[in-house]
């Protein structure tokens, strides 16, 4: 496989923008090589600027539910482009999706359009502390909220790959707010509710965290956090930003059946276009300008494009629920098929699935938290991307991402990633 005008983008990108990217991940200096460059993709496919073709499992990191380009989103997006990009006025487009969102999630009364996941899950702290008038807040240790000053402690996703899980530049006065508890783990949070009474505004977790690798929250967690939060007065937000609209229509929340006070939405919800929302109760949302005290604002939020293309995302899955049931059976077959690939070669490696979420862990230890994900073999982890890569399989650079499945993921792709898996596990021994 050549790679040889990535490889020169890439040296060329490195000389204006820091890194070669705009995002850290897609450095793939996690896995050891240089990045490939995209070209264009459709449906399960992904095709770089060298014409090699690649079974798609980045799938942009979670937006493409339905894999890429579907002619109905294309059309979405060229009808509302015609109409004019953006208008600094409200339109009848975001009604439109925050009715979508709160049918699906009867937690949320109301939603606030924004233009990322960071920007969503950052502006929900702030409604949180105004609402509760307390200023810490709780995480869990490698979760990701965004890169948002007082999330970005012990977080996940690429600070977690790049082994700056706290980053420089965040005052020590923003992060004392910030108490870290262990993921699965409610002793941890008991512990740090008694220490900091009557000083928590809300607790923030991923209910299915996709950023540490895929780890589901045990049932038990999340039915105690809740009683937690209720009895303390504490907020309860669920960081649905992946699992929302994926691991079901009605998101991690519908599946466990516990309701948070506030969700936090991206990804999906903008059909590949930057978009974030956040939402919950009427009283608590309220709070937010120009209705409450709570400032918050956007030039672009909102934007009649993107709305536009959530609308469209929304409403095909709303009337096409079977999709559901596809993703689920493709994730069940590539699970079994790599499951009897790693017990034949006798391998012990934890393989974790909810629906399209995946992870292969490189470790011999049952994962539920952070410190499991701590123990797995990154340079494993390496060779594995590099071998399924050369034979034309695209998984995220780093360990400590998820695989997303979509429902363009057909047979054929089923077994040529099989294929792939088992010559790539023969390697590895
Ligand atoms: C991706 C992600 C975010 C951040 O969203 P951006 O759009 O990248 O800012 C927040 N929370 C979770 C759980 C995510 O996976």
């Amino acid at each position: 496989m050549d790679h040889t005008l990535s490889k020169k983008a890439y040296a060329k990108a490195c000389t204006c923008l820091p890194g070669g990217v705009d995002s850290p991940v897609r450095a793939f200096s996690s896995v050891g090589c240089t990045p490939i460059f995209a070209d264009h993709a459709q449906g399960s496919h992904l095709f770089d600027v060298d014409g090699n073709s690649y079974i798609d499992y980045i799938g942009s990191w979670g937006p493409m539910l339905l894999g890429h380009a579907p002619a109905f989103l294309q059309e979405a997006l060229l009808s509302a482009v015609r109409k004019g990009t953006s208008f600094g006025l409200p339109t009848v487009l975001e009604t439109e999706l925050a009715e979508l969102i709160k049918e699906a999630y009867p937690s949320v009364d109301m939603v606030r359009m924004v233009n990322s996941g960071t920007e969503a899950v950052m502006s929900a702290i702030r409604v949180a502390r105004a609402y509760t008038g307390k200023d810490k807040i709780i995480k869990f240790e490698g979760n990701y909220h965004g890169h948002s000053d007082g999330l970005l402690v012990s977080s996940g996703s690429g600070a977690l790959t790049y082994q700056v899980p706290t980053s420089p530049g965040i005052p020590q006065d923003v992060i004392r707010h910030t108490l870290v508890c262990t993921y699965n783990d409610i002793e941890s949070v008991k512990k740090a509710m008694n220490n900091h009474k009557g000083e928590i505004a809300a607790v923030i977790l991923e209910p299915i965290a996709g950023n540490m690798g895929l780890v589901q929250a045990e049932p038990v967690f999340l039915k105690e956090l809740r009683q937690l939060c209720t009895e303390e007065g504490i907020l309860l937000i669920f960081d649905e930003v992946i699992s929302g609209f994926r691991v079901a229509y009605e998101g991690a929340q519908g599946l466990y059946c516990v309701k948070p006070d506030m969700t936090c939405f991206g990804k999906i919800i903008g059909g590949g276009l930057p978009v974030g929302a956040y939402g919950g109760k009427k009283e608590i949302m309220q709070m937010v300008s120009p209705s409450g005290p709570v400032y918050q604002a956007g030039t672009l939020s909102g934007n009649p494009l993107a709305m536009r293309m959530g609308i469209a995302m929304l409403t095909y899955i709303k009337e096409h629920p079977d999709i559901y049931a596809h993703l689920e059976a493709f994730g069940a077959k590539l699970q079994e098929g790599m499951q009897a690939i790693l017990d034949q070669y006798h391998l012990p490696y934890p393989l974790h699935r909810c629906g399209s979420l995946m992870t292969l862990f490189f470790t011999d230890r049952k994962i539920r938290s952070y410190k499991d994900v701590q123990t797995c073999d990154l340079q494993l982890y390496r060779t594995y991307f590099q071998g399924m890569l050369k034979r034309g399989i695209l998984l995220a650079p780093s360990q400590f991402e998820v695989m997303f499945i979509s429902a363009a993921h057909d047979l054929r792709d089923l077994q040529d990633t099989l294929i792939a898996f088992e010559q790539t596990m023969k390697e590895l021994l």
